[in-house]
């Protein structure tokens, strides 16, 4: 006996995407825009979905996303400098952050819903996907039957292909949240010990290992703190350092809103898609793993895949395109995330010190892209490079490895035989299955 369809789902679609958070929100409503008729499914309420805290994004993702640049309440700060410190300080590079966005993800994520449904997409909140068979979907509320299913549930979602599990080693705990302050002389003096102004940042970094961070802005009379580390090398999560920063600091005042959430590091997924199906976002481990930055590669990737779908070319098409325009880059930093996760500030400082960490390249990291140094600049490197007879044969063969990722993913293959000789070339460089 079939089973009847709740009245509220439609009974078939082009396109079901699970989970409304960035990615799923902006893949709703990019491809609703062209012309596809869409479902997007939400498990809790649509007005708490995805990222509920506060998040950088460069202008050039939104760009490149086809989705208008943050403004009004949405947009906390734009550029100021970004003060990096070896671990409590006060040696630091500064990089100039032109163009990364701090937003309230609150409101993008209203606005992405938005777009969605005004482009003539259908979302709904309190509907859980618990599985697929074939081209049927199984929902809390009954089964839609879709040409395309897109998984963009997030790391603990809906796991509709059956990816890899992330290791612990390979998850950051996060924490983000903004403060009222109980004392804003308090705060703007413990700027001002730091040598950091007000809408600039100030990043202690690897004060619980190599990989974390503990950062500090003020804009007005709000103090945005975001933390992120890997619990599973013995170290505090970033839930845990945001509360002893405020044991330690009695200026700062009650949380206004934040959140706290594992992001998934690692290189992309291997396998994007299959047939019908596709994974977009934290769920496709779309994660710029130096940073853990998930937004802009979810919204960027959600625009190719609406394309991809629109031009008849299915989700296979949108595995060729990403992987092969972005996917070295993300796999390349996540070789440089494992080179650096188990840095102390001792090594950190000496990269600092020697340039070969220095504004550019870390400016470069920020906005997610390679840094392009000068030939005369990189011939300058090689000195430091040798100097470190600790670091040196792990920076030659990081060199190395980021070099052969970034081919070997431009000539990501068609589905067939030859993905199988893809894969074992990327897991000689970079490791096991991802
Ligand atoms: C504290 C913190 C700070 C961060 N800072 C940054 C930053 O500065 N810059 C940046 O780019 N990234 C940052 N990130 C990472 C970023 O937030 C994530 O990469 C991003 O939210 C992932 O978006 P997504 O849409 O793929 O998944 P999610 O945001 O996880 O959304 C998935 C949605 O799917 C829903 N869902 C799950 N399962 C189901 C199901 N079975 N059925 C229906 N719905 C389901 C969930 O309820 C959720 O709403 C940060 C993360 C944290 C935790």
């Amino acid at each position: 006996m079939s089973q009847s369809v709740p009245t509220s789902l439609p009974a078939s679609v082009d396109l079901v995407v699970v989970g409304a958070g960035t990615a799923g929100a902006a893949l709703a409503g990019a491809a609703a825009a062209r012309g596809l008729s869409v479902l997007c499914l939400e498990r809790g309420d649509l007005g708490a979905a995805g990222a509920r805290w506060v998040n950088g994004v460069s202008d050039e993702a939104f760009i490149e996303a086809g989705v208008p640049l943050p403004t009004g309440e949405e947009l906390l700060s734009e550029g100021g400098n970004f003060h990096l410190l070896a671990g409590w300080g006060p040696e630091r590079i500064v990089i100039d952050r032109r163009g990364l966005y701090e937003v309230d993800m609150r409101l993008l994520v209203a606005r992405l819903q938005a777009r969605a449904l005004e482009a003539g997409a259908r979302l709904e909140g309190g509907v859980r996907v618990d599985g697929i068979e074939g081209r049927r979907v199984s929902t809390s509320a009954g089964p839609v039957e879709a040409e395309f299913i897109v998984d963009a549930s997030g790391l603990s979602g809906a796991r509709l292909l059956a990816q890899p599990k992330t290791p612990p080693s390979d998850i950051c705990s996060a924490a983000q949240g903004v403060y009222a302050l109980k004392d804003v002389a308090a705060a703007k003096a413990f700027l001002a010990e730091h040598e950091v102004g007000e809408d600039e940042t100030l990043c202690f970094a690897a004060v619980e290992g190599g990989y974390s961070i503990l950062n500090i802005s003020l804009h007005g009379d709000e103090l945005s703190i975001l933390t992120g580390s890997i619990p599973a090398d013995g170290h505090a999560s970033g839930a845990k350092m945001i509360e002893r920063f405020l044991a330690e600091h009695e200026w700062v005042g009650r949380r206004r809103f934040g959140g706290s959430r594992a992001i998934p590091l690692g290189r992309p997924h291997d396998l994007l898609a299959k047939g019908s199906v596709a994974v977009l976002g934290d769920s496709a481990r779309q994660v710029f793993s130096a940073h853990g930055s998930g937004i802009g590669p979810g919204l960027v990737a959600a625009r190719m895949l609406a394309e991809a779908l629109a031009e008849g070319r299915g989700c296979e098409g949108y595995a060729l395109d990403w992987m092969r325009s972005h996917g070295g880059v993300f796999a390349g930093y996540d070789s440089f995330r494992r080179f650096s996760q188990r840095l102390g500030v001792p090594e950190l400082l000496y990269l600092m010190r020697t340039g070969l960490m220095d504004p550019d390249s870390a400016g470069a990291a920020l906005v997610q892209r390679f840094p392009r140094p000068s030939p005369g600049r990189a011939l300058s490197l090689a000195p430091a490079i040798a100097g470190s007879s600790r670091l040196r044969p792990r920076l030659i063969s990081l060199g190395a490895g980021i070099v052969a990722l970034t081919a070997l993913y431009a000539r990501y293959p068609e589905a067939g035989f030859k993905r199988d000789a893809w894969l074992r070339a990327v897991q000689r460089v970079h490791g096991g299955a991802a």
